[in-house]
């Protein structure tokens, strides 16, 4: 039985609203980078969390206090998602500092077959972000 969490970035899914349903389906499927355990080990997902942000001044730390979530829990392995894989910059630190603080516990990059190329994906999310969004200003300013 492999134990494994789930750390999602929490751009794509506070801000943009992913549900990780993606994630989660491949995980059932073991497809994407749940294809590399072995056939008869049962999987058991025990956690998912997002990360608490771009780190700014505070590098892993903010990261290591919130992964706790998970590794309390007896993980096995914590995966990074897709979408950290191909958005965040910081994915690779935050894998070497979760590998010094946890020994045990193997940081895999990576949950969901990647359908589209990492650029075609990263140019989707920008013109999610820069799209027009009406917002409180709006409404203060009368222009909602
Ligand atoms: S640090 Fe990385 S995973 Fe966390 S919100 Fe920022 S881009 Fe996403």
């Amino acid at each position: 039985m492999a134990r494994i969490g789930i750390l999602t970035c929490s751009n794509a899914t506070q801000d943009l609203g992913c549900s990780s349903a993606s994630c989660l389906a491949d995980f059932r499927k073991r497809r994407g980078a749940f294809a590399d355990y072995s056939k008869d080990e049962p999987l058991d997902l025990v956690g998912i969390i997002n990360c608490p942000g771009c780190p700014t001044l505070t590098g892993a730390d903010k990261l290591l206090q919130r992964i706790r979530a998970l590794t309390e829990f007896r993980v096995d392995a914590i995966h990074f998602t897709y979408c950290m894989k191909a958005l965040c910059p910081f994915k690779e630190k935050y894998k070497s500092a979760l590998e010094e603080a946890f020994p045990n516990i193997k940081i895999v990059i990576g949950t969901h077959v990647e359908h589209v190329t990492t650029e075609e994906y990263r140019e989707r999310v920008k013109k999610l972000f820069c799209q027009p969004r009406k917002t409180m200003v709006d409404m203060i300013l009368g222009k909602d």
